[in-house]
């Protein structure tokens, strides 16, 4: 007997004006493993990714959570039921300590923080020292060195940042995990650094869904890998068979410039 999916997207479609950004995509995210989602610049990745967190409503399809249809719950509902997320550009929250910035991605854990604070003020304090040590917990496993957290996140290094959404998203402790681009920008250690800590945070039993132009990044850690152009499912399978699969090479060709630079060798 298979394993159910954790998330499962069934025929999703959404155009914005006369643009059809996503058309009847469908495919599940298992736990334990890396899938990825390919395909050119503009070809519906982020959208994806909004549909799925509720960014976006789509104009049809389904979005199935641990068998429960959340197509049109609000976004922070999808939080509450293990939905995190990393955005293409870091979203560090201005004026917030790094610390801060992971503790948010916490809260869920937290009790009912503002009405506390006005009945049980001397609890408060309790609390925010558990959510620290969890976004600290955190903040090591992605290494950001100590003496960073303290700091106001938008002074961190672009690479630190980088790895400071994926903490904030790890302290959600989430069943799925859906990353944009998260190595976009690093170089080919850091890149590595991030594709080992993926995998690792798969191997916790976390679903975690992966966009990234950085193929070989792909290849070296997705069991799965979807791949869409012009906002359609082009092709899905092995790194293998994607990387063999002549639509898929074609498409890449017939893409921009980085990206063929990027397309996979054979
Ligand atoms: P990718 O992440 O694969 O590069 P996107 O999902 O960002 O692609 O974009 C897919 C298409 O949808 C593009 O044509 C883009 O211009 C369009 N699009 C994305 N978001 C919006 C939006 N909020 N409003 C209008 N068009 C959008
Ligand atoms: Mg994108």
């Amino acid at each position: 007997m298979s394993i159910p999916p954790v998330l499962s997207l069934r025929n999703l479609t959404k155009s914005f004006g006369g643009v059809a950004a996503v058309t009847d995509v469908s495919f599940d995210l298992e736990a334990g493993i890396v899938t990825a989602l390919i395909g050119p610049n503009g070809a519906g990745k982020s959208t994806i990714i909004n549909l799925l967190t509720g960014v976006f409503e789509p104009n049809s399809g389904t979005v199935i959570l641990d068998g429960e249809t959340i197509t049109n719950l609000p976004m922070h509902e999808r939080a509450q039921r293990g939905m995190a997320r990393t955005y293409q550009t870091p979203q560090m929250l201005q004026g917030l300590s790094v610390v801060a910035n992971v503790m948010t991605g916490a809260y869920r854990f937290g009790s009912h923080v503002l009405m506390r604070t006005v009945l049980q003020p001397w609890t408060i304090a309790k609390e925010n020292l558990l959510l620290a040590s969890r976004a600290t917990d955190c903040l090591k496993r992605v290494q950001v060195p100590e003496l960073w957290w303290s700091r106001p996140a938008t002074d961190l290094p672009y690479g630190l940042q980088r790895r400071v959404e994926i903490a904030r998203a790890l302290a959600q402790d989430p069943r799925v995990i859906l990353l944009d681009e998260p190595a976009a920008g690093l170089n080919p250690q850091e890149t590595m650094e991030i594709a080992r800590l993926l995998l690792d945070v798969a191997t916790d039993g976390r679903a975690v869904l992966l966009v990234e132009h950085d193929i070989p990044m792909v290849m070296s850690i997705a069991s799965h890998i979807v791949v869409v152009n012009f906002g359609r499912h082009l092709a899905a399978g092995t790194a293998a068979e994607i990387a063999n699969n002549p639509e898929v090479i074609t498409a890449y060709l017939g893409a921009d410039e980085d990206s063929v630079e990027k397309a996979p060798s054979q």
